[in-house]
């Protein structure tokens, strides 16, 4: 089996989960900036976190032989101090011709608060200025399907945006056709607690079909597990779904989509 994690909060884990992914197939894994679990208060601890997913983790993954690539922004959760938001958001190009960086994310919805959208357009206004890919996150349990609604409203009014170069991530069954019917790609998030299991993800993929679809482990420093997509590998292939059937689901599906931005490449391809 060979797979790509296209969400996962690396700088959280140990040493013994890359090895464990790697093991179990992983070719690349790509990180998007998040909330550390506790707000930042200056600009340069945001500048210190972007050093850390351009350089310090790349180079961590790659003493496991594994491609690392990054996503950057200010989470929603600390999105509230406009201030501060302004200025993170200021020091975003300074980084984005680095050679791991892939686009603007994960932006996005927590509360669906004024000052979070006010945020969010912000990053979509800097993503459509540099030529960025977008990955967004969508809110938690009942705040899901307005914060959605609210995240699309909001990309289709901007003419800049290519639905197809944004993927919105977090969608459960109440959110998945929203997105994909607005055209933009949707990504499944496995967790023990929360969001999606494997058998809800397969679910869906049976439901909706895999054109512009993908999942992810997004583990992080709370209760996650780094080999959740192998395990819904797995799920698919004890449902009877075939092996090529897993590969484009979970290898070809992220690459097709983490392609439209030259700089992810796989070693030994062009
Ligand atoms: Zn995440």
């Amino acid at each position: 089996m060979r797979y790509i994690e296209p969400h996962a909060h690396m700088v959280s884990r140990t040493t013994d989960d890359y090895l464990a992914m790697v093991t179990a197939g992983c070719q690349a894994v790509c990180e998007p900036a998040f909330w550390a679990g506790f707000d930042r208060h200056s600009v340069d601890g945001f500048y210190d976190y972007f050093c850390q997913l351009t350089e310090h983790e790349p180079n961590r993954a790659a003493k496991f032989g594994l491609p690392h690539f990054a996503w950057l922004c200010i989470n929603p959760k600390e999105a509230e101090d406009l201030k501060l938001a302004g200025e993170v958001i200021d020091i975003i190009p300074r980084f984005l011709d680095r050679p791991n960086v892939l686009g603007i994310g994960e932006i996005g919805l927590n509360k669906n608060s004024r000052n979070e959208l006010a945020v969010f357009e912000k990053h979509v206004d800097l993503a459509a200025r540099h030529g960025q890919l977008i990955l967004i996150h969508t809110p938690h349990l009942e705040d899901k399907r307005k914060g959605t609604k609210l995240i699309v409203d909001s990309l289709k009014s901007d003419g800049r945006i290519k639905p197809g170069r944004v993927i919105i991530d977090h969608v459960e069954e109440h959110t998945i056709e929203l997105v994909l019917d607005a055209g933009f790609w949707a990504g499944m998030t496995l967790y023990p607690e929360s969001k999606c299991t494997a058998a809800r993800a397969v679910d869906m993929i049976e439901l909706y079909g895999r054109e512009r679809l993908w999942m992810n482990s997004a583990c992080d420093w709370g209760v996650s597990v780094p080999l959740a997509v192998p395990r819904a590998a797995l799920e698919m292939r004890q449902r009877g779904h075939a092996a090529e059937t897993v590969d484009e689901m979970i290898y070809q599906n992220p690459i097709r989509f983490l392609g439209q931005s030259g700089k992810f490449k796989l070693p030994g391809s062009q």
